[in-house]
């Protein structure tokens, strides 16, 4: 009986998402026909035109490969990784675009390995939905603090804290959502995706938040032994 209800309730997630996802992407394949259609008719030809079409594949594109991230790793795809060079690697990616907003990103750690058991593509795109989400929470800049350790239990920690906006309570329970975006051009994946990954690496995340203060994103992920 109970195995009945997870079902349905899993069918009902399905319907859900797959709705959302056809609007999301239904909105500029519209947009697109409508200009296919204006400029094959002769009229409007410009760089404009062009621009906008170019926005709304690139809309399509960003909506896609977020969602293709959902897709379960197989068993055989998971290996010890050190998930403090994962990160240390994209800080060095974001720092370009972080300083461009104005954002400092501090990394807290002793640089040596933390193993965890992972697949480093994945990994790497939780690291960068959040920090990116911290920058993109601080109008007029400020710092972005990573910490990284081991707590006496062995699980590996990683928090990710911000000197943006915050959430309201509410809000926070809204986090993971599917389309939940507060952004102009968020596409309210990013955090859905990130929950969705930690989860299939037996790892737990947690936010805190105070209105006006900040954001902290937390993740425990098991410990593994590194491969001899
Ligand atoms: P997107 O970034 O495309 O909007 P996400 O799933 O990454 O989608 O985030 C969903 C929403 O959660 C954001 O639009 C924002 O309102 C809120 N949010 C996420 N991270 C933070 C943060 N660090 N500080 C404040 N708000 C955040
Ligand atoms: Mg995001």
């Amino acid at each position: 009986n109970e195995e009945l209800l997870i079902n349905s309730e899993k069918l009902y997630i399905a319907g859900q998402l797959a709705a959302g996802i056809a609007h999301e992407v239904r909105n500029p394949l519209t947009s697109l026909k409508g200009f296919l259609q204006l400029m094959s008719s002769g009229r409007g030809n410009s760089q404009h035109f062009y621009d906008i079409m170019k926005s709304e594949l690139v809309r399509i594109e960003s909506i896609v490969s977020e969602l293709l991230m959902l897709s379960k790793p197989q068993v055989y795809d998971f290996a010890p990784k050190d998930a403090c060079r994962i990160m240390a690697d994209t800080v060095t990616l974001l720092n370009t675009q972080a300083i461009l907003h104005n954002v400092i990103i501090e990394f807290h750690a002793d640089y040596r390995p933390l193993w965890v058991m992972g697949v480093e593509n994945q990994l790497k795109q939780v690291f960068i939905n959040l920090i990116k989400n911290a920058i993109e929470a601080m109008q007029s800049g400020g710092v972005v603090a990573i910490y990284m350790s081991q707590d006496e239990a062995g699980e590996v920690i990683i928090r990710i804290r911000d000197e943006g906006t915050g959430l309201s309570r509410e809000q926070l329970s809204t986090l993971g959502q599917p389309f939940y975006t507060t952004k102009d051009k968020g596409t309210g994946l990013g955090l859905m995706v990130t929950y969705k990954i930690v989860d299939n690496h037996q790892g737990r995340i947690t936010a805190e938040s105070e209105m006006g203060v900040g954001t902290t994103f937390i993740i425990r992920l098991p410990y593994t032994r590194p491969q001899e």
